[in-house]
């Protein structure tokens, strides 16, 4: 198989899949129990915890495990609103949000909130100024993600999260960082954020564990589950142990590693781009600076996404047709480009690893070269 699909999720190495192995079979006790083997199971949540907090640069008791990055996500939204319920109901964040910002942002509509969402630039980008004009007195959150996981722009998080302290001091800000963490330089300590949400399955990680940073400033949020106490009182249930030492483990692997792996993906991206320019009606949609290197976005304008998707599936060739999270519908965050409409049905994503070869893009863009051949387009 020809995985090129690293921003939907990734494999898990086999040190990650050990390592939880031997949690659950061996070190399964509740980190709650009040005997040995729980204690040191208590001891071992905190060192990976550490581990991942180290890699997010922010203190370990500010980080809370998660079952995800969409968690996350829900989780900040809420816990700001509840925290500024006096200051005010209105939201500002951005057009080209993942569906679990979007559809949170949603539900806090439906309980009275004003949302504002700011477009992107023809080119995906965001402008901070631009988000911190729409902020107001009553703006209780503003939430703009790291890393667009469609097209793979780094969005000015930091700079507007500072600016935003001068502006309106008790607005709280949040960034879903689940595409940009070990993919970009970030501090969540130096940058200024009150939450950052991240996910493991991206970064080679399980699916089912995040974490959500969460500022000293916030001081106590709102729990996000009540129940026994677990997560310093704020997310309670028994830890997913196995789950939080595959994270941990791939944090350490990814981070020991990092700047070899992401000048790899960085090469993958110029070579993917190089390889796949020179297919006729092809057009590169992701942009080349400000970029996550992970993340391609491309259109071969006039054949519909869905029918490269399934013609590549049929070679064994993974890549996204837009986010992985629309199912084939057009995405929210294709429609903001203002594309020409042959160009938005075309649009397909791929995404890399550090598994990635460029022989993987040389099967690819050949299978792509042949759909273009072979296929009428029919838009
Ligand atoms: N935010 C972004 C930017 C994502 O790309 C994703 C997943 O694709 C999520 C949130 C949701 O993360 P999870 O799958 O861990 O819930």
């Amino acid at each position: 198989m020809i995985y090129l699909d690293h921003a939907a999720t990734t494999p898990v190495p086999q040190a990650v899949a050990d390592t939880m192995y031997e949690v659950l079979r061996n070190q399964y006790a509740n980190p709650s129990a009040q005997y040995k083997a729980g204690d040191d199971m208590r001891k071992q949540v905190a060192q990976w915890r550490e581990t991942v907090a180290a890699a997010l640069d922010c203190p370990p008791e500010r980080l809370f495990f998660t079952s995800c990055g969409t968690e996350g996500d829900v989780w900040a939204i809420r816990s700001a609103c509840w925290r500024n319920r006096r200051l005010g109901r209105h939201i500002v964040t951005t057009a080209v949000e993942h569906n679990a910002v979007l559809e949170t942002l949603q539900w806090m509509r439906q309980d009275g909130y004003d949302v504002t969402y700011i477009q992107p630039r023809a080119d995906g980008s965001i402008d901070a100024d631009k988000v911190l004009s729409a902020v107001r007195p009553d703006t209780a959150l503003v939430s703009v993600m790291l890393v667009n996981n469609e097209l793979g722009n780094r969005y000015p998080a930091e700079d507007i999260a500072q600016r935003l302290r001068d502006k309106n001091p008790d607005t709280l800000f949040h960034t879903d960082a689940v595409q940009g963490f070990l993919k970009v330089p970030f501090s969540a300590r130096t940058s200024g954020a009150d939450f950052v949400a991240v996910s493991a399955h991206k970064i080679g990680g399980p699916k089912g564990i995040g974490a959500l940073y969460i500022a000293e400033r916030v001081a106590n949020p709102r729990p996000l589950l009540p129940g026994g106490g677990q997560e310093s009182g704020f997310r309670s249930g028994t830890e997913a142990t196995a789950q939080i030492a595959g994270f941990a483990k791939a944090v350490e692997l990814r981070a020991a590693v990092l700047a070899d792996t992401l000048a790899h993906i960085a090469d993958i991206r110029a070579y993917a781009v190089e390889k796949l320019s020179a297919i006729p009606d092809m057009t590169i949609i992701s942009p080349n600076r400000d970029a996550a290197p992970h993340i391609l976005s491309i259109a071969l304008s006039g054949w519909p996404s869905q029918n490269i998707v399934n013609d590549l599936s049929a070679q064994d060739i993974c890549v996204s047709a837009g986010s992985a999270c629309h199912k084939g519908k057009l995405s929210h965050v294709v429609k903001a480009l203002n594309l020409p409409p042959r160009t938005q049905k075309s649009v397909i994503r791929l995404s890399f690893g550090p598994e990635t070869s460029r022989a993987d893009i040389d099967i690819c863009a050949d299978a792509l070269r042949r759909h273009h051949d072979e296929r009428f387009p029919m838009l």
